[in-house]
């Protein structure tokens, strides 16, 4: 039998989700057409390449209409992880996405709120969420965005994050908004160093003063950025699954996740947009595990995921507790 590993993640999209069977329940409860294409087996979607991987993403993830569809998604997930024996898991989402589609910042994350409570009544699965600006609608969107998160406290939603277009929408151009978010001590993450290589990561640090980057391991390019990132004690949110998905590298042998671990930098594993890259959490860690990563080593993963997480001391301490 397996040796039972806890785990945690702290990024995954939890718009990105949505399994096909969600999306068969959405579109006819909604009401919308969904074409079966779409469809890569039961857990996955079919795509060709990043162009036609974004363009199944929105057509997947537009069926999310409803604070109802909103709960379903979350609890879904969570019952999926808790089987894994996640303890954790911090997922970010968009109010961006949510009004497109007619609801309201309070109304989605009631739906998402109710659907944690209730998954951690069920199977004891804590969770909390970051608020994402999306780059490619502009500095402007994503200021906003922050804005109503800085005037709308809530205690599910620990952190901001900055996610989308990394190659056409650089860091420079969100300064405003994250000087504001530092000012007010809210919690920063950024996309940088997936598609784009170590100057944008140097830019992403220096100008929007993240503790965690989502990615990140493009930094393995330049060795005085990798020991930066280590003093600075920022931590990897990494997604092998999903950068072999994206073909940013080959297999998980390549993938620079062992050796940034092995030069002291802190790094979680993480799903990202599960089913679009066939992922799940527990995929990382079995993937880890292959590629030599010890019991041990995992649960290093883990503990660096719950400590570096936005939640409060209290809620870390007592997971930190379970895994010793
Ligand atoms: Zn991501």
């Amino acid at each position: 039998m397996k040796k039972k590993i806890y785990k945690a993640e702290i990024h995954v999209h939890l718009e990105a989700t949505i399994t096909p069977a969600l999306c068969r329940k959405f579109a006819k409860r909604n009401q919308l057409e969904i074409s079966e294409e779409i469809f890569g087996n039961d857990y996955t979607y079919a795509w060709d390449d990043f162009y036609d991987f974004i363009k199944k993403y929105d057509i997947v993830t537009s069926l999310i209409t409803t604070p109802e569809d909103y709960y379903d998604l979350t609890y879904n997930y969570l019952k999926d992880c808790a089987k894994d024996d996640v303890l954790y898991v911090e997922a970010m989402v968009s109010s961006t996405h949510a009004k497109m589609k007619g609801m309201t910042y309070h109304s989605f994350m009631e739906g998402v709120t109710a659907a944690a409570k209730k998954a951690e009544k069920d199977f004891g699965i804590v969770s909390r969420y970051i608020m994402n600006g999306i780059r490619h609608l502009g500095p402007e969107s994503v200021h906003k965005t922050a804005i109503e998160v800085l005037k709308n406290p809530h205690p599910y939603l620990v952190g901001f994050g900055l996610a989308g277009d990394e190659l056409h929408f650089p860091p420079k151009l969100f300064v405003k908004t994250f000087d504001m978010l530092k000012k007010e001590n809210f919690p920063i993450t950024v996309h940088a160093g997936e598609w784009d290589g170590p100057e944008k990561i140097k830019d992403a640090i220096h100008l929007l003063h993240p503790t965690r980057l989502g990615h990140g391991v493009r930094c393995i390019e330049d060795i005085n950025l990798v020991n930066e990132i280590r003093d600075l004690d920022i931590v990897l949110e990494t997604c092998p699954t999903s950068n072999i998905a994206t073909k940013i590298y080959p297999n998980y042998r390549e993938h620079p996740i062992r050796e940034l671990f092995d030069k002291g930098l802190k790094v979680t594993v993480n799903s990202d947009d599960p089913p679009f890259f066939n992922a799940s959490i527990g995929g990382e860690y079995d993937a880890m595990s292959q590629i030599g990563f010890t019991d041990n080593e995992l649960l290093t993963l883990t503990k660096n995921a719950i400590t570096y997480s936005f939640s409060d001391n209290e809620s870390k301490n007592n997971l930190l507790k379970k895994i010793d």
